[in-house]
């Protein structure tokens, strides 16, 4: 096991993850040092027991590891620096590993990790099972140390990010949802995002579970990554094995695990994180009938497709998560027509020609706002009608303006939210509180 009693360890990044990481590492005798780009990030340091530096000026000399968080890129010079001197450079889950008692099911994934997650979470405990839930979704990984058991399952969303760094870490079960391109700008290529996902599996136990998705293509290469069993899900084709969805139904083994009516969120897309779900969920020994019963009951998480009001006849979504172009498919997959959709933030490299055809199916107009404004319009233009808006106060003025009795109105903006918001969910509520203040015409 790593030691880290008297040793020099510098903590990179002093977000959630970062502090929870500069804790766990004080209450096992380390000398902490904490870097951030921010020199308001000190005041977050438990006082008078951590060096704090500026990441500008730090140069990780007199160290013996390094905890990044996952914010923090692994190829900054300074890092590749300590990295060819020798010093050992770890993640914050890497640094959590060894300490955290009972068994991981991890879930990773371009889209969907965290309803994944939460559902996990959700079935286990309306089963009873003992579990408790964090890593992206909430908590990081070092604060779940304290309350672990070795008993009780640790329900862990995983990001690229965070999979990056990982080298002791083993999980009992792993679950990808899909991979689609995302993060492009910090990964570098849809290559290297891929196979951070992968170490997933990479890392799952041999007596584990492998859960992915059997129509992404990405994911069926990950089974030759892996010694556990492997289960597919697939919501386009019908599988004997595994799960499926067929006519009215969810499949699972065959046997009819619920009807898909009776799933209470919106979109196919749902449909797989339902199957994932319940494929982990009874793993760790929930029935198809607490399955069933549970996800019934599921309310969904905020800013994830979610309804907002209805309004003179037009409904209003917040899908604020909607942060790259597949999940942004997925939401317009999800309704029959009549769209005014947002669109746009802060880029993130990707291509938003598919969104064409679906939403010349779809939509009335595409709604463009922030940064990615003239780029979205640039590759859209001509196929789709648009409205440039700039701000999401004028987008929600336009298309309450224009919307007619059956229409909705979709905020699923397919870019990071860092251009005119602190966070998408920062941009959620502001989308929500808009909608609030319409009045009825
Ligand atoms: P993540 O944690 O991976 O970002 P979320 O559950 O927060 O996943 O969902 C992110 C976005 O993707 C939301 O816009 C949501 O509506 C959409 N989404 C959810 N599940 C899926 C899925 N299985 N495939 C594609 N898109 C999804």
């Amino acid at each position: 096991m790593l030691k880290l009693e008297q040793q020099r360890v510098t903590v990179v990044g002093l977000g959630k993850s970062g502090l929870a990481a500069v804790q766990l590492l004080l209450e096992k005798g380390a000398r902490v040092r904490a870097v951030d780009e921010k020199a308001a990030a000190a005041a977050t340091l438990p006082a008078g027991q951590v060096e704090f530096r500026l990441q500008s000026e730090e140069r990780f000399e007199d160290c013996d590891l390094i905890v990044l968080s996952p914010g923090v890129p692994t190829n900054l010079p300074a890092i590749n620096a300590a990295r060819d001197r020798g010093v050992k450079i770890i993640g914050e889950v890497e640094l959590a590993a060894p300490y955290l008692l009972g068994p991981v099911i991890g879930i990773t994934g371009s889209n969907g990790k965290t309803t994944t997650t939460a559902l996990i979470g959700h079935i286990l405990a309306a089963s009873g099972i003992a579990a408790q839930v964090g890593g992206n979704i909430g908590t990081p990984p070092t604060a779940m140390v304290a309350t672990s058991r070795k008993d009780q399952w640790n329900v862990l969303e995983l990001s690229s990010y965070q999979l990056e760094t990982i080298d002791t870490f083993r999980a009992k079960v792993g679950v990808c949802m899909n991979v689609t391109p995302d993060h492009l700008d910090r990964h570098g290529s849809f290559e290297n995002y891929a196979d951070a996902k992968g170490r997933l599996f990479d890392a799952l136990m041999p007596d584990g579970l492998a859960v992915l998705n059997a129509d992404d293509v990405t994911c069926v290469g990950y089974a030759a990554r892996t010694k556990a069993h492997d289960v597919w899900f697939s919501s386009a084709h019908r599988r004997a094995d595994g799960l499926c969805v067929s006519g009215e139904a969810i499949l699972m083994n065959g046997e009819p695990l619920m009807p898909i009516v009776d799933v209470p969120l919106r979109g196919v897309h749902n449909l797989e994180n339902v199957m994932a779900a319940a494929a982990a969920a009874h793993f760790a020994g929930a029935s198809y009938e607490a399955i069933a019963a549970a996800v019934r009951s599921f309310q969904g998480v905020e800013h994830r497709l979610e309804f907002v009001r209805r309004l003179n006849g037009v409904d209003y979504f917040n899908d604020s998560k909607a942060t790259n172009v597949d999940a942004t498919l997925k939401a317009i997959d999800a309704f029959a027509g009549g769209l005014w959709i947002i669109l746009g933030g802060k880029d993130k490299g990707s291509s938003y020609t598919p969104l064409i055809e679906p939403l010349q199916k779809t939509a009335h107009a595409a709604l463009l706002i922030g940064a990615a404004a003239e780029k979205i319009a640039k590759e859209l233009q001509g196929a789709v009608s648009l409205i440039q808006c700039g701000t999401i106060e004028e987008a929600v003025q336009a298309a309450h303006s224009k919307a007619a009795p059956g229409d909705t109105v979709l905020l699923a903006p397919a870019c990071a939210s860092f251009d005119q918001f602190t966070s998408y969910e920062h941009r959620g509520r502001r989308f929500k509180s808009l909608v609030m203040e319409l009045r009825e015409q």
